[in-house]
Protein backbone atom coordinates (compact mmCIF):
# COMPACT_ATOMS: atom_id res chain seq x y z
CA UNK A 1 0.00 0.00 0.00
CA UNK A 2 2.90 2.22 0.98
CA UNK A 3 4.55 0.99 -2.20
CA UNK A 4 1.35 2.53 -4.75
CA UNK A 5 1.45 5.80 -2.90
CA UNK A 6 4.76 6.11 -3.74
CA UNK A 7 4.87 5.22 -7.24
CA UNK A 8 1.57 7.77 -7.66
CA UNK A 9 3.85 10.08 -5.56
CA UNK A 10 6.45 9.47 -8.16
CA UNK A 11 4.32 9.44 -10.84
CA UNK A 12 2.79 13.32 -10.01
CA UNK A 13 6.36 14.65 -9.51
CA UNK A 14 7.19 12.68 -13.13
CA UNK A 15 4.57 14.59 -14.65
CA UNK A 16 5.27 18.09 -12.81
CA UNK A 17 8.39 17.91 -14.26
CA UNK A 18 7.79 17.01 -17.54
CA UNK A 19 5.41 19.33 -17.96
CA UNK A 20 8.23 21.88 -16.62
CA UNK A 21 9.91 21.09 -19.71
CA UNK A 22 9.65 24.37 -21.70
CA UNK A 23 11.25 25.72 -25.15
CA UNK A 24 13.63 28.40 -25.09
CA UNK A 25 14.15 30.14 -28.13
CA UNK A 26 15.98 33.22 -28.68
CA UNK A 27 18.12 34.87 -31.09
CA UNK A 28 21.59 35.35 -30.67
CA UNK A 29 22.85 38.92 -31.07
CA UNK A 30 20.09 41.94 -31.70
CA UNK A 31 16.59 41.28 -32.70
CA UNK A 32 16.91 44.50 -35.28
CA UNK A 33 20.83 45.21 -36.85
CA UNK A 34 21.72 46.76 -39.27
CA UNK A 35 23.97 46.18 -42.46
CA UNK A 36 25.39 48.52 -45.34
CA UNK A 37 24.34 48.56 -48.51
CA UNK A 38 26.80 45.82 -50.48
CA UNK A 39 27.56 44.41 -47.06
CA UNK A 40 27.56 41.05 -46.86
CA UNK A 41 24.57 39.73 -44.41
CA UNK A 42 26.52 37.35 -41.31
CA UNK A 43 24.35 35.00 -39.60
CA UNK A 44 24.58 35.09 -36.32
CA UNK A 45 22.19 32.30 -35.50
CA UNK A 46 19.50 31.52 -32.83
CA UNK A 47 19.97 29.11 -29.91
CA UNK A 48 17.49 26.63 -29.24
CA UNK A 49 16.61 24.54 -26.02
CA UNK A 50 14.28 22.62 -24.32
CA UNK A 51 15.08 23.16 -20.75
CA UNK A 52 13.36 21.60 -17.47
CA UNK A 53 12.93 23.19 -14.18
CA UNK A 54 16.01 23.65 -13.38
CA UNK A 55 16.65 25.44 -16.26
CA UNK A 56 18.73 22.13 -17.76
CA UNK A 57 19.18 22.06 -21.67
CA UNK A 58 17.85 18.91 -22.20
CA UNK A 59 17.74 18.56 -25.74
CA UNK A 60 18.41 20.97 -29.01
CA UNK A 61 15.96 21.17 -32.34
CA UNK A 62 17.22 21.92 -35.57
CA UNK A 63 15.99 25.17 -36.51
CA UNK A 64 14.52 26.67 -40.03
CA UNK A 65 16.37 29.97 -41.40
CA UNK A 66 15.27 31.91 -43.94
CA UNK A 67 16.04 35.86 -45.54
CA UNK A 68 15.15 37.87 -48.07
CA UNK A 69 17.86 40.02 -47.50
CA UNK A 70 18.96 42.18 -50.58
CA UNK A 71 22.05 43.92 -49.66
CA UNK A 72 21.80 46.12 -52.77
CA UNK A 73 18.73 47.56 -51.42
CA UNK A 74 18.20 49.93 -48.83
CA UNK A 75 15.09 48.63 -46.76
CA UNK A 76 14.18 46.43 -43.65
CA UNK A 77 14.65 42.67 -43.94
CA UNK A 78 12.97 39.29 -42.13
CA UNK A 79 15.20 36.72 -41.00
CA UNK A 80 12.96 33.80 -39.83
CA UNK A 81 13.50 31.23 -37.56
CA UNK A 82 11.28 28.26 -37.90
CA UNK A 83 11.14 24.87 -35.22
CA UNK A 84 8.86 22.68 -36.88
CA UNK A 85 9.13 19.78 -34.29
CA UNK A 86 6.08 17.02 -33.21
CA UNK A 87 5.78 18.98 -29.74
CA UNK A 88 6.96 22.43 -30.59
CA UNK A 89 5.97 24.77 -33.45
CA UNK A 90 7.68 28.29 -33.06
CA UNK A 91 8.74 31.16 -34.96
CA UNK A 92 10.93 34.20 -34.41
CA UNK A 93 11.97 37.13 -36.59
CA UNK A 94 15.26 39.54 -36.45
CA UNK A 95 15.10 42.51 -38.61
CA UNK A 96 17.66 43.52 -40.92
CA UNK A 97 17.98 46.99 -41.80
CA UNK A 98 20.03 47.31 -44.93
CA UNK A 99 21.22 51.23 -45.15
CA UNK A 100 23.42 53.66 -46.48
CA UNK A 101 25.85 54.93 -44.43
CA UNK A 102 28.48 56.30 -47.34
CA UNK A 103 28.87 60.24 -48.17
CA UNK A 104 28.46 61.23 -51.25
CA UNK A 105 31.86 62.63 -52.87
CA UNK A 106 31.79 65.80 -54.69
CA UNK A 107 34.61 66.68 -57.10
CA UNK A 108 35.14 69.95 -59.26
CA UNK A 109 37.28 70.32 -62.13
CA UNK A 110 38.84 73.86 -60.24
CA UNK A 111 41.11 73.53 -56.73
CA UNK A 112 40.87 77.44 -56.84
CA UNK A 113 38.77 80.21 -58.82
CA UNK A 114 40.17 82.85 -60.29
CA UNK A 115 38.02 85.15 -61.71
CA UNK A 116 36.92 89.43 -62.12
CA UNK A 117 35.80 90.39 -59.61
CA UNK A 118 32.39 91.09 -61.20
CA UNK A 119 32.44 87.55 -62.74
CA UNK A 120 29.93 84.72 -61.76
CA UNK A 121 31.66 82.06 -60.85
CA UNK A 122 31.84 79.57 -63.10
CA UNK A 123 33.01 75.82 -62.24
CA UNK A 124 32.05 72.06 -63.51
CA UNK A 125 31.32 69.94 -60.55
CA UNK A 126 29.89 66.84 -60.23
CA UNK A 127 28.75 64.53 -57.28
CA UNK A 128 28.38 61.00 -56.98
CA UNK A 129 26.85 58.72 -54.11
CA UNK A 130 27.25 55.03 -53.89
CA UNK A 131 23.51 54.36 -53.63
CA UNK A 132 22.13 57.39 -55.62
CA UNK A 133 24.57 57.68 -58.04
CA UNK A 134 24.92 60.69 -59.92
CA UNK A 135 23.40 63.52 -57.72
CA UNK A 136 24.78 66.05 -59.44
CA UNK A 137 21.14 68.08 -59.80
CA UNK A 138 21.05 67.93 -56.37
CA UNK A 139 24.25 70.03 -54.95
CA UNK A 140 23.46 73.52 -53.61
CA UNK A 141 25.93 76.15 -54.48
CA UNK A 142 26.39 79.19 -52.25
CA UNK A 143 29.71 81.50 -51.78
CA UNK A 144 30.33 82.72 -48.74
CA UNK A 145 33.83 84.93 -48.11
CA UNK A 146 35.64 84.16 -50.87
CA UNK A 147 34.60 80.71 -50.55
CA UNK A 148 32.30 78.53 -53.18
CA UNK A 149 30.49 76.03 -51.26
CA UNK A 150 28.83 72.78 -52.76
CA UNK A 151 26.96 70.77 -50.43
CA UNK A 152 24.81 67.70 -51.15
CA UNK A 153 22.67 65.09 -49.50
CA UNK A 154 21.70 61.45 -50.82
CA UNK A 155 18.70 60.11 -50.11
CA UNK A 156 20.03 58.62 -46.77
CA UNK A 157 20.77 62.27 -45.95
CA UNK A 158 24.02 61.92 -45.63
CA UNK A 159 25.89 65.22 -46.33
CA UNK A 160 29.00 66.01 -48.41
CA UNK A 161 30.17 69.57 -48.96
CA UNK A 162 33.49 70.84 -50.86
CA UNK A 163 34.79 74.41 -50.43
CA UNK A 164 36.61 75.91 -53.30
CA UNK A 165 38.67 79.23 -52.47
CA UNK A 166 37.34 81.80 -54.93
CA UNK A 167 40.44 84.89 -55.85
CA UNK A 168 38.82 88.01 -57.53
CA UNK A 169 41.33 88.76 -59.66
CA UNK A 170 42.14 91.55 -62.79
CA UNK A 171 45.94 92.65 -63.13
CA UNK A 172 44.67 93.35 -66.64
CA UNK A 173 44.65 96.77 -68.36
CA UNK A 174 41.72 97.53 -70.81
CA UNK A 175 42.98 97.98 -74.05
CA UNK A 176 41.71 101.28 -75.83
CA UNK A 177 41.39 100.86 -79.99
CA UNK A 178 41.69 104.32 -81.97
CA UNK A 179 39.36 104.65 -85.36
CA UNK A 180 42.14 106.16 -87.70
CA UNK A 181 45.78 106.49 -86.56
CA UNK A 182 46.69 110.26 -86.97
CA UNK A 183 44.25 113.01 -88.31
CA UNK A 184 45.21 116.15 -90.53
CA UNK A 185 43.85 119.06 -90.38
CA UNK A 186 43.99 122.23 -92.39
CA UNK A 187 44.27 125.21 -89.97
CA UNK A 188 41.15 126.32 -88.70
CA UNK A 189 39.34 123.09 -89.65
CA UNK A 190 37.26 122.05 -86.97
CA UNK A 191 38.63 118.42 -84.98
CA UNK A 192 35.87 115.66 -85.48
CA UNK A 193 36.52 112.72 -83.46
CA UNK A 194 36.79 109.26 -85.21
CA UNK A 195 36.28 107.61 -82.83
CA UNK A 196 37.82 105.04 -80.25
CA UNK A 197 36.93 101.91 -78.13
CA UNK A 198 37.62 100.66 -75.17
CA UNK A 199 37.32 96.72 -74.05
CA UNK A 200 38.37 95.56 -70.36
CA UNK A 201 39.17 91.77 -69.60
CA UNK A 202 36.33 92.22 -67.15
CA UNK A 203 33.97 94.59 -67.63
CA UNK A 204 33.63 94.02 -71.48
CA UNK A 205 32.95 97.06 -73.18
CA UNK A 206 33.61 100.08 -71.44
CA UNK A 207 34.21 102.76 -74.32
CA UNK A 208 32.13 105.01 -72.42
CA UNK A 209 34.14 105.11 -69.69
CA UNK A 210 36.81 107.14 -71.30
CA UNK A 211 37.87 110.42 -70.56
CA UNK A 212 39.62 112.16 -73.26
CA UNK A 213 41.55 115.73 -73.31
CA UNK A 214 43.32 117.64 -75.95
CA UNK A 215 45.29 120.50 -76.52
CA UNK A 216 44.34 121.35 -80.22
CA UNK A 217 44.28 125.10 -81.43
CA UNK A 218 43.00 124.62 -84.68
CA UNK A 219 43.84 127.97 -85.57
CA UNK A 220 47.94 127.25 -84.72
CA UNK A 221 50.03 124.83 -87.12
CA UNK A 222 51.23 122.21 -85.40
CA UNK A 223 51.34 118.76 -83.74
CA UNK A 224 48.89 118.01 -81.10
CA UNK A 225 48.04 115.08 -78.95
CA UNK A 226 44.78 113.31 -78.16
CA UNK A 227 44.70 111.59 -75.16
CA UNK A 228 42.46 109.00 -73.80
CA UNK A 229 42.66 107.47 -70.69
CA UNK A 230 40.45 104.45 -69.03
CA UNK A 231 40.38 102.59 -65.98
CA UNK A 232 38.85 99.98 -64.87
CA UNK A 233 36.70 98.86 -61.52
CA UNK A 234 40.26 97.40 -60.03
CA UNK A 235 42.60 100.88 -61.37
CA UNK A 236 43.91 99.29 -64.37
CA UNK A 237 44.72 102.10 -66.51
CA UNK A 238 44.75 102.13 -69.79
CA UNK A 239 46.13 104.88 -72.27
CA UNK A 240 46.07 105.85 -75.78
CA UNK A 241 47.31 108.94 -77.73
CA UNK A 242 46.55 110.03 -81.39
CA UNK A 243 48.62 112.84 -82.92
CA UNK A 244 46.64 115.77 -84.93
CA UNK A 245 48.74 117.83 -87.34
CA UNK A 246 47.48 121.73 -88.04
CA UNK A 247 48.63 122.73 -91.01
CA UNK A 248 48.76 126.15 -92.99
CA UNK A 249 46.73 126.04 -96.03
CA UNK A 250 48.70 128.39 -97.98
CA UNK A 251 51.67 126.33 -100.10
CA UNK A 252 55.20 126.47 -99.28
CA UNK A 253 57.94 126.17 -102.00
CA UNK A 254 57.84 122.87 -103.58
CA UNK A 255 60.63 120.30 -103.37
CA UNK A 256 62.11 118.73 -106.17
CA UNK A 257 62.52 115.47 -104.10
CA UNK A 258 59.28 115.14 -102.98
CA UNK A 259 56.78 114.18 -105.51
CA UNK A 260 53.32 112.94 -105.52
CA UNK A 261 51.94 111.01 -108.59
CA UNK A 262 48.20 111.05 -107.95
CA UNK A 263 46.61 107.90 -109.87
CA UNK A 264 42.87 106.89 -110.32
CA UNK A 265 42.05 103.21 -111.26
CA UNK A 266 38.94 101.86 -112.94
CA UNK A 267 37.39 104.91 -114.26
CA UNK A 268 36.44 106.78 -115.90
CA UNK A 269 32.98 106.68 -113.56
CA UNK A 270 29.91 109.27 -113.14
CA UNK A 271 32.93 111.08 -110.23
CA UNK A 272 35.19 111.52 -112.39
CA UNK A 273 34.02 114.94 -113.82
CA UNK A 274 33.83 116.16 -110.03
CA UNK A 275 37.43 115.21 -110.13
CA UNK A 276 38.61 117.04 -112.89
CA UNK A 277 37.04 119.70 -111.79
CA UNK A 278 39.14 119.63 -108.46
CA UNK A 279 42.53 119.07 -110.34
CA UNK A 280 42.13 122.23 -112.23
CA UNK A 281 41.07 124.04 -109.58
CA UNK A 282 44.65 123.53 -107.50
CA UNK A 283 46.11 123.25 -111.33
CA UNK A 284 47.08 119.44 -110.47
CA UNK A 285 47.87 116.83 -112.95
CA UNK A 286 46.99 112.90 -112.55
CA UNK A 287 47.40 110.02 -113.97
CA UNK A 288 43.82 108.06 -115.38
CA UNK A 289 44.43 104.19 -115.48
CA UNK A 290 40.97 103.56 -117.47
CA UNK A 291 38.89 100.71 -118.41
CA UNK A 292 35.76 100.22 -120.42
CA UNK A 293 34.07 102.17 -117.86
CA UNK A 294 32.50 105.36 -118.14
CA UNK A 295 31.38 108.46 -120.72
CA UNK A 296 34.09 108.11 -123.36
CA UNK A 297 33.71 112.51 -122.71
CA UNK A 298 34.93 111.99 -119.53
CA UNK A 299 37.71 110.05 -121.34
CA UNK A 300 38.81 112.98 -123.74
CA UNK A 301 38.70 115.97 -121.46
CA UNK A 302 41.10 113.72 -118.85
CA UNK A 303 42.76 114.09 -122.23
CA UNK A 304 42.25 117.57 -123.09
CA UNK A 305 43.08 118.84 -119.16
CA UNK A 306 46.75 117.57 -119.59
CA UNK A 307 46.43 114.66 -117.66
CA UNK A 308 48.20 111.48 -118.16
CA UNK A 309 46.07 108.12 -119.03
CA UNK A 310 47.24 105.10 -118.83
CA UNK A 311 45.65 101.56 -119.44
CA UNK A 312 44.20 98.86 -116.66
CA UNK A 313 42.05 96.60 -118.24
CA UNK A 314 38.94 96.58 -120.41
CA UNK A 315 37.11 94.10 -118.54
CA UNK A 316 38.26 94.02 -115.12
CA UNK A 317 37.54 90.34 -115.04
CA UNK A 318 40.68 88.82 -113.26
CA UNK A 319 39.55 85.35 -114.52
CA UNK A 320 39.42 86.71 -118.24
CA UNK A 321 42.45 88.85 -118.21
CA UNK A 322 45.05 86.27 -116.50
CA UNK A 323 43.61 83.06 -117.93
CA UNK A 324 46.25 83.54 -120.68
CA UNK A 325 49.14 86.05 -121.81
CA UNK A 326 46.93 86.57 -125.10
CA UNK A 327 43.83 86.75 -123.02
CA UNK A 328 45.45 89.85 -121.49
CA UNK A 329 46.95 91.11 -124.62
CA UNK A 330 43.41 90.94 -125.90
CA UNK A 331 42.20 92.89 -122.89
CA UNK A 332 45.03 95.46 -123.13
CA UNK A 333 44.61 95.95 -126.84
CA UNK A 334 41.17 96.69 -126.58
CA UNK A 335 41.37 99.46 -123.70
CA UNK A 336 44.27 100.62 -125.68
CA UNK A 337 42.07 101.13 -128.99
CA UNK A 338 39.45 102.84 -126.80
CA UNK A 339 41.79 105.64 -125.91
CA UNK A 340 43.31 105.83 -129.19
CA UNK A 341 40.02 106.22 -130.78
CA UNK A 342 39.25 108.97 -128.25
CA UNK A 343 42.01 110.76 -128.02
CA UNK A 344 44.90 109.87 -130.91
CA UNK A 345 47.25 108.85 -127.77
CA UNK A 346 48.92 105.04 -127.87
CA UNK A 347 49.42 104.71 -124.33
CA UNK A 348 51.96 102.75 -123.01
CA UNK A 349 51.61 103.41 -119.48
CA UNK A 350 49.85 100.61 -117.95
CA UNK A 351 48.36 99.08 -114.39
CA UNK A 352 47.99 95.79 -113.84
CA UNK A 353 44.58 94.64 -112.49
CA UNK A 354 45.27 94.18 -108.68
CA UNK A 355 48.56 95.55 -109.17
CA UNK A 356 51.89 93.41 -110.05
CA UNK A 357 51.56 91.71 -106.95
CA UNK A 358 48.37 90.50 -106.86
CA UNK A 359 47.88 87.13 -106.17
CA UNK A 360 44.17 86.99 -107.55
CA UNK A 361 45.71 85.71 -110.93
CA UNK A 362 46.73 82.55 -108.79
CA UNK A 363 44.68 80.41 -110.92
CA UNK A 364 47.51 81.16 -113.58
CA UNK A 365 50.61 80.16 -111.59
CA UNK A 366 53.18 82.15 -113.19
CA UNK A 367 51.38 84.65 -115.40
CA UNK A 368 52.59 87.70 -113.24
CA UNK A 369 56.16 87.02 -113.93
CA UNK A 370 55.58 86.38 -117.51
CA UNK A 371 53.49 89.26 -118.52
CA UNK A 372 55.57 92.13 -116.07
CA UNK A 373 58.39 90.47 -117.79
CA UNK A 374 56.34 90.76 -121.23
CA UNK A 375 54.70 94.04 -121.54
CA UNK A 376 58.23 96.06 -120.97
CA UNK A 377 59.32 93.84 -124.07
CA UNK A 378 56.38 95.19 -126.20
CA UNK A 379 57.63 98.65 -124.82
CA UNK A 380 55.07 99.56 -121.84
CA UNK A 381 56.22 100.77 -118.51
CA UNK A 382 53.67 99.25 -115.82
CA UNK A 383 53.12 101.19 -112.38
CA UNK A 384 52.31 99.84 -109.00
CA UNK A 385 51.83 102.09 -106.04
CA UNK A 386 53.76 103.27 -102.69
CA UNK A 387 50.97 104.97 -101.25
CA UNK A 388 46.98 103.36 -100.56
CA UNK A 389 44.56 105.59 -99.92
CA UNK A 390 42.41 102.12 -99.29
CA UNK A 391 39.65 103.31 -100.78
CA UNK A 392 38.26 100.15 -101.43
CA UNK A 393 37.75 99.55 -97.80
CA UNK A 394 36.14 102.77 -96.86
CA UNK A 395 33.69 105.38 -98.04
CA UNK A 396 34.74 107.54 -95.25
CA UNK A 397 36.51 110.42 -97.07
CA UNK A 398 38.47 111.70 -94.08
CA UNK A 399 39.98 108.09 -93.78
CA UNK A 400 40.81 108.19 -96.86
CA UNK A 401 42.89 111.98 -96.47
CA UNK A 402 44.50 110.54 -93.78
CA UNK A 403 45.38 107.15 -94.98
CA UNK A 404 47.02 109.31 -97.80
CA UNK A 405 49.03 112.06 -95.94
CA UNK A 406 50.52 109.58 -93.38
CA UNK A 407 52.15 107.46 -95.72
CA UNK A 408 53.82 110.51 -97.77
CA UNK A 409 57.45 110.55 -97.60
CA UNK A 410 60.23 112.23 -99.35
CA UNK A 411 60.92 110.88 -102.48
CA UNK A 412 58.23 109.52 -105.05
CA UNK A 413 54.88 109.07 -103.81
CA UNK A 414 52.64 107.10 -106.09
CA UNK A 415 49.18 107.39 -104.57
CA UNK A 416 46.92 104.73 -105.76
CA UNK A 417 42.89 105.88 -105.62
CA UNK A 418 39.99 104.99 -107.72
CA UNK A 419 37.50 107.46 -109.08
CA UNK A 420 34.96 105.11 -109.09
CA UNK A 421 34.68 105.79 -105.54
CA UNK A 422 32.90 109.29 -104.58
CA UNK A 423 34.64 109.66 -100.77
CA UNK A 424 37.68 109.19 -102.45
CA UNK A 425 37.25 112.05 -105.22
CA UNK A 426 36.04 114.50 -102.64
CA UNK A 427 39.71 113.65 -100.36
CA UNK A 428 41.53 114.52 -102.99
CA UNK A 429 41.30 118.63 -102.44
CA UNK A 430 42.75 117.97 -99.10
CA UNK A 431 45.23 115.84 -100.33
CA UNK A 432 46.26 118.22 -102.30
CA UNK A 433 45.96 121.11 -100.07
CA UNK A 434 47.83 119.39 -97.75
CA UNK A 435 51.05 118.45 -100.28
CA UNK A 436 51.43 122.06 -101.23
CA UNK A 437 51.34 123.00 -97.69
CA UNK A 438 53.86 121.00 -97.00
CA UNK A 439 56.29 121.50 -100.04
CA UNK A 440 54.94 118.50 -102.80
CA UNK A 441 55.06 118.67 -106.24
CA UNK A 442 51.99 116.90 -107.80
CA UNK A 443 53.08 114.99 -111.37
CA UNK A 444 51.25 113.03 -113.68
CA UNK A 445 53.01 109.65 -114.84
CA UNK A 446 54.78 108.98 -117.83
CA UNK A 447 57.46 106.07 -119.37
CA UNK A 448 60.37 107.69 -117.71
CA UNK A 449 58.59 108.17 -114.27
CA UNK A 450 59.17 105.88 -111.28
CA UNK A 451 57.67 102.74 -110.89
CA UNK A 452 56.92 101.98 -107.45
CA UNK A 453 56.78 97.71 -109.00
CA UNK A 454 55.72 95.84 -106.15
CA UNK A 455 57.19 92.09 -105.37
CA UNK A 456 55.82 89.93 -108.05
CA UNK A 457 53.62 86.93 -105.95
CA UNK A 458 52.75 84.73 -108.93
ZN1 LIG B 1 41.29 98.16 -110.72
Amino acid sequence: MKIKYILIFIGVIVIFYLSTIHLDFILIGDNVDQISIGEQYIEKGADVCYRDIFNVCLFKSDIKIENNIDNTKIGNYEVKYTIDSTFFKKQIKRIIEVVDLECPVIEADKEIIKICPNEEVDINYSAYDNYDKDITSKVKKSIVENKLILEVFDSSNNYSSLEIPIEYVDNEKPTITLTDGAIYLLKGEKYKEPGYKAVDNCLGNITNKVKITNNIDINKSGTYTVTYTVSDDMGNVAKATRKVYVYENSPVVPSKDKVIYLTFDDGPSKYTFELLDILKKYDVKATFFVTSNGSDEAIKRIYEDGHSIGLHTYSHNYKEVYKSASAYFADLAKINNRVKKLTGLESKLIRFPGGSSNTVSNFNPGIMSYLSKQVLVKGYQYFDWNVSSGDTETSDTNKIVNNVIKSLKKGNNIVLQHDTNHASVKAVSKIIEYGKANGYTFKSLNINSPTAHHVISN
